[in-house]
């Protein structure tokens, strides 16, 4: 590879992180960190420099890292022959591995910050489920395309799909008879995405006898002032104390649910009580959710920033 002049790749971005100059390859997806003042020889890298200079420039070691890993790349080399070939390769393996089944467009909370009830055609709001035999022959169909070598995750979302619990223990039976007769993979997942106010005991039993099969993610934005400014039910009620039941109930009844957290722009202040509050509650697992546009809502660069700190600040605490 090491031709006659080396030259960025295109794929290559540069970030500066604190005393860092982190440089990212999209294509490779991968990363390696220069001292800052590197910043100011990507002008020249980018024209093509001699491995000579490139080795004056970074050194020995760092330049062969950034030729193996095709940060620099010989200027003959055609990066984007080589990502269509890519493309072509991956395209014609294709599989799915995920399925998302919308059991129900209703909920009983409206959230101030919900896409999905925002996106409701006006004339069919909220009043649409989705029947045995339509989650039959998804999961049916979806069986013949997933990859039978890799587990597959099967999403019951709504709206709220407890709503819809005649067909959400329906998709849960007939993804476990799809596994047992060997059309899924044996480790499949059935993800079930809900906002805990609706989980009852008869639910937590029927989740119980599928084990490690179905996950259960409840959507808790933190501390009842941080939840409840968003999350109320339809008559503007907080909806905190009734999801916390259910997270409660869950739990107590021998799952281990994990919670889902929206990050509104006025929460991101509060990102530590969120923290303190997670470490708190014990999850099994979170994830944090960042805000889509809606028709009341608009998310601009400055949230995407602030919330990627501020969960970067989370992911700190959260990982030790
Ligand atoms: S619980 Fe989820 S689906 Fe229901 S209103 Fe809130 S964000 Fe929307």
């Amino acid at each position: 590879m090491m031709g006659s002049e080396l030259k960025l790749s295109r794929f290559v971005h540069a970030f500066d992180i604190e005393d860092s100059l982190a440089l990212f390859h999209s294509f490779r997806v991968d990363t390696v960190f220069l001292p800052k003042e590197s910043r100011d020889l990507l002008d020249r890298l980018r024209l093509g420099v001699s491995p000579t200079e490139a080795r004056k420039m970074f050194g020995t070691k760092s330049t062969k890292t950034l030729t193996d890993k095709y940060f620099l790349v010989d200027s003959s080399y055609d990066e984007i022959a080589e990502l269509q070939k890519c493309v072509r390769k991956d395209v014609s393996g294709t599989y799915f591995h995920t399925m998302y089944l919308l059991l129900a467009e209703p909920c009983n909370l409206d959230c101030g910050y919900c896409f999905f009830q925002d996106e409701m055609p006006v004339r069919k709001t909220g009043d649409r489920i989705m029947k045995e035999s339509t989650a039959k022959n998804a999961l049916d169909l979806f069986s013949t395309w997933a990859e039978k070598k890799q587990p597959a995750t099967i999403i019951l979302y709504g709206g709220d799909p407890l709503i819809n619990m005649r067909t959400l223990k329906f998709a849960i039976s007939y993804t476990d008879q799809l596994v047992s007769e060997g059309k899924l993979h044996a480790d499949t997942v059935v993800s079930i995405v809900c906002n805990g106010t609706l989980i009852n005991e008869d639910f937590v039993e029927f989740l119980k006898s599928f084990g490690r099969r179905v996950s259960l993610g409840i959507s808790l934005d933190g501390p009842r002032h941080i939840h409840d400014f968003w999350r109320k039910d339809k008559k503007k009620r907080g909806s905190y104390d009734r999801a916390i039941a259910g997270y409660t109930l869950a739990k107590e009844g021998g799952l281990s649910p994990s919670i889902s957290c929206t990050l509104a722009p006025n929460n991101l202040p509060e990102i530590d009580a969120i923290t303190d509050w997670l470490i708190e509650m014990e999850p099994a697992g979170m994830s944090f959710n960042l805000l889509a546009d809606t028709s009341k809502l608009h998310m601009d660069a400055k949230y995407a920033e602030d919330a990627t700190n501020a969960m970067i600040r989370a992911f700190k605490r959260l990982s030790v």
